[in-house]
């Protein structure tokens, strides 16, 4: 028979001023737990059988307990040995706060002294790739935090676009968190809201990191290529001294100057035609901008950093936001519902950052965004402008990534699908 040593001293338990510790509100929680842990012991899960037959109680040195729903601090702490004084150290330590925030399928190691049966330590384990040690020294208890190691696979992916980036990349096992970061690494080359075209074709390499075969964090993307409507697109991942980059091989920046589209691609739902006739006037008049049909109030982003430069009512525009960009780069969202609050002519602006709503405020039939790219005053057409790479790393940077990238490349083409290689090489 398999018999389990327990350290409850219920005689302990019962006496301990618990409402020290912990908010006024789980006192009464609290006594319950501990009546039903005296009670009833066998609560949480306890590994560590003992081998010992000795009739002579022999303390156990460590326990794993694994976090059920349900469970509360209180109760952990009371039914493993842990008394008032320990219980309050342990959460005034620099991580204490994650002991609060207790979630089921987390586990806690308890270790105990082998002389006096004393709580030394306590181990927080939350399946991602640290462990939080809680010590007890002389001086009080003490936390920190150890990186634990993890394991790296490669996994390589192509995605063929008959329907849209999302759909059919999801279709491929890619998570919508993992689109969102390729579709933002190409948001300067690519509009995704008019641009795709079917059989246009994405290959991504990630790393996904796990211990013990249990997913720690969400994989990193190291390459990935890009082939639309004739064009092709590579970056490579490159950890700098202070930023994470995606470059092209030559070491040149994906992430520009501009978006190629203000709004969120997956929000957008039809094309624009240049030749259609104007709906209002029913004749062909000069469009400077391009028109992104999308559902009312789905927000508008600064397709680059800037200073707001007018923000209001214009005729025709209806309610507009207009940012200087500097270097005499403007661009300018109209037809909107509203702006983001507090937005005010004079602030500044970062690149991705909501400034307004889309509407159909002016000369619009229907919820729209007209954007307009202006270089010194002079319209340009926003999908086909050209704008300048970035070269952001330092010289010494650049040599390291140089470096590097020759290897990840050759690794990364040479998964490439026959399907890819011939739209590439067409
Ligand atoms: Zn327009």
């Amino acid at each position: 028979m398999r018999r389990y040593i327990l350290p409850l001293l219920s005689v302990v338990l019962v006496g301990t001023g618990a409402g020290l510790l912990l908010s006024p509100s789980s006192d009464p929680v609290l006594l319950t737990q501990t009546q039903v842990a005296t009670n009833q012991p066998v609560t949480t899960l306890i590994s560590q059988p003992t081998t010992n037959q000795s009739p002579t109680y022999a303390p156990p040195t460590q326990l794993n307990i694994s976090v059920k729903p349900g469970d509360s601090l209180s109760a952990i702490f009371q039914s493993h040995g842990l008394d008032a004084a320990q219980s309050y150290q342990l959460l005034q330590t620099e991580h204490g706060a994650l002991l609060n925030k207790l979630q089921p399928g987390q586990e806690i190691e308890i270790r105990y002294t082998q002389r006096d049966n004393h709580v030394h330590q306590l181990i927080l384990r939350s399946g991602d790739a640290t462990e939080t040690h809680f010590s007890f020294q002389d001086n009080g208890c003490h936390s920190k935090q150890i990186a634990l190691a993890v394991e790296s696979n490669k996994d390589y992916r192509e995605v063929s676009i008959s329907r849209s980036l999302q759909q059919d990349a999801q279709a491929a096992g890619l998570s919508a968190a993992t689109i969102q970061t390729i579709s933002q690494i190409l948001a300067s080359e690519i509009d995704f809201a008019l641009d795709l075209r079917t059989g246009d074709h994405l290959a991504v390499l990630l790393n996904r990191h796990t211990r013990n075969g249990k997913t720690v964090s969400s994989p990193t993307i190291e390459a990935l290529a890009f082939f639309n409507n004739g064009r092709y697109f590579e970056a490579f991942r490159f950890e700098g001294e202070s930023n994470t980059y995606y470059l092209t091989a030559d070491g040149l920046s994906l992430q520009r100057r501009f978006l190629r589209a203000p709004l969120d691609y997956r929000r957008v739902s039809s094309r624009f035609n240049p030749n259609r006739l104007h709906p209002i006037f029913k004749t062909q008049r000069p469009h400077n901008g391009i028109d992104y049909a999308a559902p009312e109030g789905i927000p508008v982003l600064a397709a680059g950093s800037g200073r707001i430069s007018f923000i209001g009512e214009q005729k025709g525009y209806g309610n507009v936001v207009i940012v200087d960009h500097g270097q005499s780069y403007s661009t300018l969202y109209a037809h909107l519902s509203g702006f983001a609050a507090g937005l005010q002519a004079g602030d500044d602006v970062s690149q991705g950052d909501e400034i307004a709503y889309v509407g159909q405020t002016g000369w619009a039939t229907g919820p729209h965004l007209h954007y307009e790219f202006r270089i010194h005053g002079q319209h340009k057409n926003p999908s086909t402008v050209t704008i300048p790479y970035d070269a952001p790393l330092s010289k010494q940077e650049l040599m390291t990534f140089l470096q590097q990238v020759a290897g990840i490349k050759r690794d990364f083409t040479s998964r490439f699908s026959t399907q890819l290689k011939s739209k590439i090489n067409r």
